[in-house]
């Protein structure tokens, strides 16, 4: 290529302050990056340039120089100097170290279990029995896209602004009123509209917890709320949840370790289905007087009954004022609206709400409307009425298929509300082991380990049956015996946990 042209436009002027040899770079980088000089051309030799120039040799070169400091051009050795390529490289840049800069996370394990568990719902081919969903088939969506298509016609400028942490105060009212009716002693004030119970969760773990304090949980409990009160560092102590409440150890936990809160699901426990009976709940709200320990009642399933209505909540009870509550639309409507709710003396509720501001000012102003209009049309009892039908029917055909099919190596307590089966192995097969082969035949469940704050539940396992139709959930449950079936012909109990020997 013939640059003379370009060097004719190099008008050096000695005068300047910028010495020569940078008058020269500059005219040369600029068209280097205009591409008037493209990626791979010659440069003359420093020899010529300076007598194309009528400079000094060691001008040339030191324009050179500082092009060549700029990557705008290469010289390579006995053969000459080049114009740089200076399209992006395709190699990787240097990439930050992310994981380096993460706060520390000692959730690590149980919150991959829960992302296998959202991947192996999505596969196409797995019949999935693990995400505790409603069944979006049965979603109220006909009077939900009329009351959306209302709403949309009469947004007006206030309704797309901000409102109160606390929420959409109509809905807050609507949703006190619901509450009275089942025996809460309850205000507005005392409610608070949360993006989905888990965040009420999150909210209680900020309001109370320092790293070190105790938290009681059942054991089996919710994977959310392990997951949240782990990661606020709580010490986590467990008690059995599965026949009558243990309340003499309750009440030495309560002596031994002065723990902040116990986490509680009274109404169709998740995962085990188990309803406190009344007397029950009465005894355990006395001793919780006593010791004026807070209860976290955790009641997303309470209306999901499919026999007789269970007992008034922990929080209708309450004789004292120490209990918060826990709710959501989430299972009762459907998750995607991430609207739930807390119920709390309103000193608690403030503090909760200087806690939403760090997170999200408040939850959406759309989803709370819809739902106050579904609310005030009057909508929900009808859906509740006509869902607790359908998964009723779907609870007693799974319940009859678990038995044929998987029998005897699986047992089951029948549950009376929400929305799963818990289920424990035969001695000699493990969850781990079936949810492997379970993956071969096409079908998932949770795993009892993710209940566990201790690592139990190697036996038992959580299956949902309110997410497919009962065609589904049938060919779900006939996938899961072949693979339970394939254990049972195999199983040499190699998998079991070995003896500990001391090392001598
Ligand atoms: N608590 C319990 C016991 C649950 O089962 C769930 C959902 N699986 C939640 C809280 C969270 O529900 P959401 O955030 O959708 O309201």
């Amino acid at each position: 290529m013939d640059i003379s042209k370009i060097v004719d436009k190099v008008l050096l002027t000695p005068k300047s302050a910028l010495p020569l040899y940078s008058q020269i770079a500059r005219v040369l980088a600029e068209n280097i990056k205009n591409n008037a000089l493209p990626a791979g051309i010659k440069l003359p030799p420093e020899r010529e340039l300076a007598a194309l120039l009528g400079v000094s040799r060691t001008t040339a070169i030191n324009a050179y120089r500082q092009l060549e400091e700029q990557g705008l051009i290469i010289t390579k050795v006995g053969s000459g100097t080049y114009v740089a390529d200076l399209t992006p490289s395709l190699q990787p840049t240097p990439a930050v170290p992310w994981s380096q800069l993460f706060t520390p996370s000692p959730n690590i394990q149980l919150s991959s279990i829960l992302r296998e568990l959202i991947a192996s719902a999505a596969a196409e081919d797995i019949i999935s029995l693990a995400a505790g969903m409603p069944d979006p088939a049965l979603y109220p969506l006909k009077h939900f896209h009329r009351l959306f298509s209302q709403q949309s016609s009469h947004l007006n400028g206030s309704d797309l602004g901000h409102i109160p942490t606390e929420g959409y105060l109509p809905l807050r009212r609507a949703l006190a009123a619901r509450l009275i009716k089942k025996g809460y002693n309850i205000t507005p004030e005392n409610t608070m509209i949360v993006s989905g119970s888990q965040q009420g969760l999150y909210l209680i773990t900020k309001a109370f917890l320092e790293p070190g304090d105790y938290v009681i949980v059942e054991s089996p409990t919710y994977l959310g709320a392990i997951q949240v009160f782990s990661a606020a560092n709580a010490r986590l102590l467990s008690l059995p949840a599965l026949g009558s409440l243990p309340l003499d150890l309750l009440e030495d936990y309560l002596i031994r370790y002065r723990p902040k809160l116990l986490y509680i699901m009274p109404t169709f426990q998740n995962p085990n289905g188990r309803v406190m009976p009344i007397e029950e709940r009465h005894k355990l709200l006395q001793l919780a007087a006593k010791h004026r320990l807070v209860i976290v009642e955790d009641d997303p399933y309470g209306e999901l009954y499919y026999g007789e209505q269970p007992p008034h909540s922990l929080k209708a009870l309450d004789p004292y004022g120490g209990v918060i509550a826990l709710g959501t639309f989430s299972k009762i409507l459907f998750p995607g609206l991430r609207t739930g709710w807390v119920i709390a003396p309103e000193t608690v509720i403030n503090r909760f709400a200087l806690e939403k501001q760090y997170i999200d000012l408040h939850s959406s102003n759309l989803s709370q409307k819809l739902l106050f209009d579904y609310l005030s049309e009057d909508l929900l009892d009808g859906h509740l009425a006509f869902v607790r039908t359908e998964y009723k029917k779907r609870r007693d055909s799974v319940a009859g298929a678990l038995k044929r099919y998987c029998s005897p190596y699986l047992t089951f307590a029948l549950p009376s509300g929400g929305f799963y089966f818990w289920c424990t192995l035969n001695e000699g097969i493990l969850t781990r082991q079936l949810l492997h082969e379970a993956g071969k035949t096409g079908v998932s469940f949770v795993p009892g380990e993710a209940f566990y704050a201790d690592d139990s539940g190697s036996r038992e396992l959580r299956l949902c049956f309110t997410t497919h139709p009962e065609e589904r959930l049938l060919e779900g449950i006939k996938r899961l015996s072949k693979a339970l079936h394939v254990l049972a012909n195999n199983n040499t109990g190699s998998h079991e946990r070995r003896a500990v020997t001391p090392i001598i």
